[in-house]
């Protein structure tokens, strides 16, 4: 056993949940804060909604998850396995390849109960501040607040040797900006507060954005709705055949909006619609982590962190699991967890410092060259087999040689091969079988 430290882990989500797994295994002691009353994070479907469905204001009273109620996985079931954790298909459950949400939550829920993680998660516990306040003992005082009544509650600090933050990052909405937004007369929302079509009937909707929410909501609304005008970057609609909608149309991105009701594009069409849907994607926040400047979030990127995991003048008594996207985030999130557990006990050795500021920076250069966007830092897009070769080679674990293969988006091609049905038409079985025996 190596050394064994008291950590704080923040969210019993998914990365919450795998992260503590992991610490426990690795022998040291871990509480888990978590602000609702189950585990499952993204996955606790909520009917409700925001009361500013822009979220826009900082007031208001949030919501979580962003999962509408029809929704299914994008990604199979084979991917969003742990490595000695299958998600298998239950008799009594939802059997598809790509399930239902209710099924990942029972596969999460599972995963608590048979590791015996409930018994470390502290429920209806909101983490309001996370700060260093001794560099020499790495004492983090953690603040958790408790609901006492509707409008009371009830706050408690306690000093941990470590924090793992696994607070998400789908849930703090990122809006379109155009002139004219704000006073726009219409019904404005962001995907975030989507759930189910009703609402839609008969309406002009003008929907932002051409990711796995906009088509889904397409596909859902478009029966119903009087019409669809798609606005998003780019010439064509990539995951969507719009041919198959007789109601639907692709727009460049909003120019402007008026009092008027009317909605002018960059390529010149103009609708009077009812409603925008902005689905255009989440922001990280970190609103209880003080420290001293030392880590921040600019334009979406959280930062400096070495891998990013660890903020290099404060590792390895604080991380971040479950940052990076446009990737099979739920074997990213062990990988990472599996790390974390190694470097806090001992077994795993950090570079410097001065190497992990150093490694940082390349890596901004490297993307500042490649001409990608700062906002896109914890994107995977480019490189997800290699970083999860590279995560599994410093806990010496063995992954088949075919992860390098399989990838996010080589889900993302699959899924252009089989259209928009791909979730009941692809065969993944058969396709991850031929990309194993081909090893
Ligand atoms: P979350 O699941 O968001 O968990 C974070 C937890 O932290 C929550 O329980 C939250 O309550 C808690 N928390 C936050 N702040 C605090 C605080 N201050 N104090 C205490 N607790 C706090 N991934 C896939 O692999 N396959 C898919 O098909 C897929 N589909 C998706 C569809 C949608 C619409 C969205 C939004 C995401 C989808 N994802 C999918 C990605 C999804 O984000 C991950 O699967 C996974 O849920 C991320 O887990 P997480 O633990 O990082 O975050």
């Amino acid at each position: 056993m190596g050394q064994s430290y008291n950590v704080a882990v923040i969210g019993a989500g998914t990365a919450g949940l795998v992260t503590a797994r992991e610490l426990q295994r690795e022998g040291h002691r871990v509480t888990v804060f978590e602000k609702a009353n189950q585990v499952g994070g993204t996955w606790l479907y909520d009917s409700l909604v925001e009361s500013d469905l822009l979220g826009l204001d900082p007031n208001r009273e949030i919501v979580h998850s962003s999962l509408y109620k029809s929704l299914r996985t994008n990604l199979p079931r084979q991917v969003m396995s742990f490595l000695d954790y299958p998600f298998v298909k239950r008799e009594s459950g939802d059997t598809r390849p790509f399930p239902g949400h209710e099924e990942v939550l029972r596969f999460l829920q599972d995963f608590a109960r048979d590791f015996g993680l409930m018994e470390l998660i502290r429920f209806g516990h909101e983490v309001i501040r996370v700060e260093l306040v001794d560099v020499v003992s790495h004492d983090w005082v953690v603040e958790s607040r408790t609901r006492e009544t509707e409008s009371r509650w009830e706050s408690k600090e306690e000093v941990f040797e470590a924090v793992v933050i696994c607070n998400g990052k789908n849930t703090e909405p990122k809006v379109a900006e155009f002139p004219g937004r704000d006073t726009w007369p219409g019904l404005q929302m962001h995907s975030h507060n989507y759930r189910t079509p009703e609402q839609f009937e008969n309406k002009i909707v003008v929907l932002i954005g051409n990711g796995p929410s906009a088509t889904d909501i397409l596909r859902e609304i478009s029966p119903l709705a009087k019409q669809v005008h798609l606005a998003f970057r780019g010439s064509d609609i990539k995951l969507i055949n719009l041919k198959n909608y007789d109601n639907a149309w692709p727009h460049s991105p909003i120019e402007c909006a008026h009092e008027d009701g009317k909605v002018v594009f960059q390529d010149g069409s103009i609708v009077e619609a009812d409603v925008i849907i902005h689905c255009t994607g989440y922001k990280f926040h970190l609103p209880f982590l003080k420290s001293n400047g030392i880590v921040t979030v600019d334009d979406n990127r959280v930062g400096p962190l070495y891998k990013h995991i660890f903020p290099p003048s404060l590792a390895p008594w604080l991380s971040f699991v479950g940052l990076n996207y446009r990737a099979l985030v739920f074997r990213v999130i062990e990988l990472q967890a599996i790390w974390v557990a190694k470097v806090l006990s001992g077994k795993v050795k950090l570079p410097t410092q001065e190497a992990m500021a150093a490694s940082v920076e390349e890596f901004y250069e490297q993307m500042e060259k490649a001409g990608w966007p700062k906002y896109h830092t914890h994107s995977l897009q480019n490189d997800e087999g290699e970083y999860a070769s590279w995560l599994a080679a410093q806990s010496d674990i063995r992954p088949p040689k075919s992860w390098e293969e399989i990838t996010f988006f080589s889900f993302v091609k699959g899924i252009f091969g089989h259209g928009e049905n791909f979730r009941d038409t692809w065969d993944v079985d058969k396709w991850i079988q031929e990309i194993e025996s081909s090893d």
